[in-house]
């Protein structure tokens, strides 16, 4: 026997990666061999992490390691089959419920991620008579699940309320349901979703309106309740997402909205339906999490802290951090707009030689011409870790002539 990495059929990809490697857009992964902290190893490689999700360091938090350890010992580390057939744990009623409670619903369901959250929730709902209408910029599994409900989809230029109502009265007389679905926070922009306005125009067209608030919640809004908290918008967004993967510190996502809704989608909603949920460990970590973000509120104050001055400091170092052809960010999330792909990528390396991990971006993720590097702001960085960020982001970019 060969090894199948001879084998013929699957040259095409070779040939794909190649032309990646010649574009400079190629990527190792980088392996990390500590826990995923301010400061950790990849590689090899000591640095500090601005490029994690882990906006409150809940992913080391000693009251959920603990509630992971405890739940495995009590209930062992499998559901044993899917949530319709004999896989609902006492634990997964236990968190949804708290969900709910936390975000002011009915009802919530929670999914194995954030990904299968929206696309098992959009491609459920929707069928081919149907349209949605999508900013430009929402993230990629909103646009694989309205791809998979096979409804029209009517994009609207970013955070363009104007356009997206434009949309709304062009198929306001066709009979299908209308879909207006925004992220609540930008993931490669850190840029906030026009809620107030977009709920104004859902409302007068009679439209579902669904926000993504995956970057939202544990950041913004009450004790970290999501941008429709920020906007005060309750009751007026009639699905509401969130993941269990950034600030929640583990993996999952979740659905809220109405009784009726979720007993939909717990009938309907397929990664739900054909696929195993969390093992007890996860379910009782993010149960911890919400009781976390209710007595901890100084963690989400030191992460809006953290990030005014993380902000403050790039811009007087004179990076482009969005703002002029690129939205403006207002969250955590601080791009560093470098604009070539290939120069962003160098960048992103030579930050990793010395001692930064911020990841580089370019197209087709962001826009030709767009590419950035990727900061993230956690609560648990310290003064001096931010400080000798800035120092390395500064001298780098000197040297790389990014900034003067
Ligand atoms: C990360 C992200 C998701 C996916 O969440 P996972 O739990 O990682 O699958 C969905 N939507 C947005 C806007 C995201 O940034």
């Amino acid at each position: 026997m060969t090894t199948t990495a001879a084998r013929p059929q699957l040259a095409y990809l070779k040939d794909q990666m190649d032309e990646l490697k010649r574009k400079g857009t190629h990527f190792k992964l980088r392996v990390l061999e500590d826990e995923c902290a301010p400061e950790c190893t990849f590689d090899g490689q000591h640095v500090i992490n601005l490029a994690s999700n882990n906006y409150l360091g809940l992913t080391t938090h000693p009251k959920l390691r603990e509630a992971a350890i405890e739940a495995t010992k009590k209930y062992g580390v499998g559901p044993g089959a899917v949530r319709t057939i004999a896989g609902t744990m006492k634990l997964h009623m236990e968190l949804e419920e708290k969900i709910a409670r936390f975000k002011n619903v009915e009802a919530c369901v929670v999914f194995q991620s954030g990904f299968t959250a929206n696309a098992g929730t959009v491609s459920a709902i929707l069928g081919k008579e149907d349209f949605i209408i999508s900013d430009e910029l929402n993230h990629a599994s909103i646009i694989d699940g309205a791809r998979l409900s096979r409804a029209k989809i009517l994009v609207f230029r970013h955070k363009d309320v104007a356009h997206a109502e434009e949309h709304l009265a062009s198929v306001k007389d066709q009979p299908g349901r209308k879909l207006l679905i925004t992220d609540g926070v930008f993931s490669m922009d850190g840029d906030i979703g026009p809620l107030p306005g977009l709920c104004d125009i859902a409302e007068k067209y009679g439209a579902i309106m669904m926000v993504d608030d995956a970057h939202s919640s544990g950041v913004l809004g009450r004790n970290g309740r999501g941008t429709i908290d920020h906007f005060d918008v309750h009751g007026r967004v009639d699905i509401q997402v969130g993941t269990l993967s950034k600030a929640i510190g583990a993996i999952g996502g979740y659905v809220c909205g109405s009784r009726d809704l979720i007993d939909f989608l717990y009938h309907r909603a397929r990664p739900f339906l054909f696929s195993t949920s969390h093992p007890p460990s996860v379910t009782a970590t993010c149960i911890a999490a919400f009781d976390v973000l209710e007595q901890e509120p100084q963690l989400i104050e030191q992460l809006w802290k953290n990030t005014k001055f993380f902000k403050k400091e790039l811009g007087t170092l004179g990076f482009n951090i969005g703002g002029a052809n690129t939205p403006a960010s207002e969250t955590p999330i601080t791009p560093i707009i470098v604009g070539d792909g290939k120069l962003t990528m160098e960048f992103s390396r030579e930050l990793f030689k010395n001692g930064v991990m911020a990841t580089g971006i370019a197209f087709p993720t962001v826009a030709e011409g767009k590419a950035r590097i990727r900061t993230i702001m956690t609560a648990t960085h310290t003064q001096d870790e931010m400080e000798r960020a800035l120092e390395i982001l500064g001298r780098v970019a000197k040297k790389m002539g990014i900034i003067s």
